[in-house]
């Protein structure tokens, strides 16, 4: 098969993650039999740098046109005094929009070799920690109506948390889907005792339930999850929730796998397109010095490849060669631990590839 993929590598450590990532899906591309077709667009603060804006129209062009968009990071300090409208991240949220991505996938998932690096108990992770958070992300008070007024406490300010049914519904039914490739459990997080949208969000999702009697249903109102996580994070599968409390429990369930170096996340819509990237920004800090942990963009190279282009075997493939690479223990600096071989983001690509 033939896959033409949109390349934003953006800034930072981006380019360099990114060059990894495409050694190892045209490693993949030989093995298998395809072909991945790659047009680079800028995006972040290199576009501004460029066009003077984040987020040019022929970014947004050609990443419609392909049939999957991988994105490194973007930001740096050179952009940071520029007003909220016109910085490097402005870039993400208009590609989000113009794709229509509303469904963000978050895995967090323990590899066994770096289960020293998880800050829980040791015997609370024994059975490994396997979790997918499908976060809902155009919805809810980060886009609802916000504003300031005066009241009789004096000045006040508020966001607007609402979700239409479709919105629900659309988001429970990706959640169902994944759960039913994994181990078919989904999880609900609302605050249906609270909140009126909660109430709706749990009719919804009770309502599309019907569809999967295969997937098992529980529901966990946000704070009992948070708690819920930590204490026994073994027994979930799929989490499905809104946008402000996916934000919170993804980035909860993230720390339990030892480097924020290590995650990769997926943004899907109605159809096949999504847009791949690591959860971690560009790391100013240590760009250009060999010193990036690729695995977070590879990860989600194979997330593309699973989610996008339906190649299960191909992804596969490429997650069991990280682990490979990890048991025999290779290690960049933000994983590293004592006995440990300390290797660069280049050594750590071409480690994964032999590994494939
Ligand atoms: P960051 O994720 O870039 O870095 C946080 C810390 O983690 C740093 O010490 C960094 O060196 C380390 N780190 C991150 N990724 C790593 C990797 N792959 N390997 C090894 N170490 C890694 O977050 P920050 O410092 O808060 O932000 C830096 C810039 O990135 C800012 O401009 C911010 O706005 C932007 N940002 C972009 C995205 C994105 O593009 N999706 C996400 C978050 C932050």
């Amino acid at each position: 098969m033939n896959y033409k993929i949109a390349v934003v590598a953006g800034d930072g450590i981006g380019p360099e993650v990114m060059e990894q990532n495409i050694a190892v899906l045209n490693a993949i591309g030989e093995k298998f039999g395809h072909t991945f077709e790659y047009t680079y667009v800028l995006g972040g603060g290199c576009a501004i740098d460029k066009y003077g804006e984040p987020l040019p129209q022929e970014t947004i062009d050609v990443c419609k046109a392909s049939d999957s968009v991988l994105l490194g990071a973007v930001g740096g300090w050179q952009w940071d005094t520029l007003p909220g409208d016109k910085r490097p991240e402005r870039a993400l949220l208009g590609l989000r929009g113009a794709l229509g991505l509303y469904a963000n996938l978050r895995p967090a998932t323990l590899h066994d070799a770096l289960k020293d690096a998880c800050p829980l108990k040791p015997e609370l992770v024994a059975d490994g920690v396997d979790i997918m958070v499908v976060r809902e992300l155009t919805g809810g008070m980060y886009f609802g109506e916000k504003g300031r007024k005066m009241t009789d406490m004096g000045e006040a300010a508020y966001d607007v948390e609402q979700y239409s049914v479709k919105e629900v519904e659309r988001i429970t039914r990706t959640a169902f889907e994944i759960a039913r490739k994994r181990n078919k459990h989904v999880t609900n997080v609302d605050k249906q005792n609270v909140l009126e949208s909660s109430r709706l969000w749990r009719s919804v999702v009770l309502e599309v339930a019907k569809d999967y009697p295969d997937v098992e249903l529980d529901h966990l109102y946000v704070d009992n999850a948070s708690m819920q996580l930590i204490m026994r994070p073994t027994t979930f599968d799929v989490i499905v929730t809104g946008n402000i409390f996916g934000d919170i429990l993804s980035d909860e369930a993230s720390q339990m796998t030892g480097s924020i170096g290590m995650l990769p996340s997926a943004s899907l819509g109605e159809g096949t397109l999504g847009m791949y990237e690591p959860v971690h920004g560009s790391a100013p800090d240590i760009a250009g010095k060999d010193l990036a942990n690729p695995i977070a963009t590879i990860l989600s190279g194979a997330m593309m490849l699973k989610y996008s282009f339906g190649l299960q075997e191909e992804a596969k493939c490429i997650e069991d060669a990280v682990t490979k690479v990890l048991d025999k223990g290779y290690r960049t600096g933000d994983i590293m631990s004592e006995g440990m071989k300390q290797v660069g983001c280049k050594e750590m690509g071409k480690l994964i590839i032999e590994n494939l």
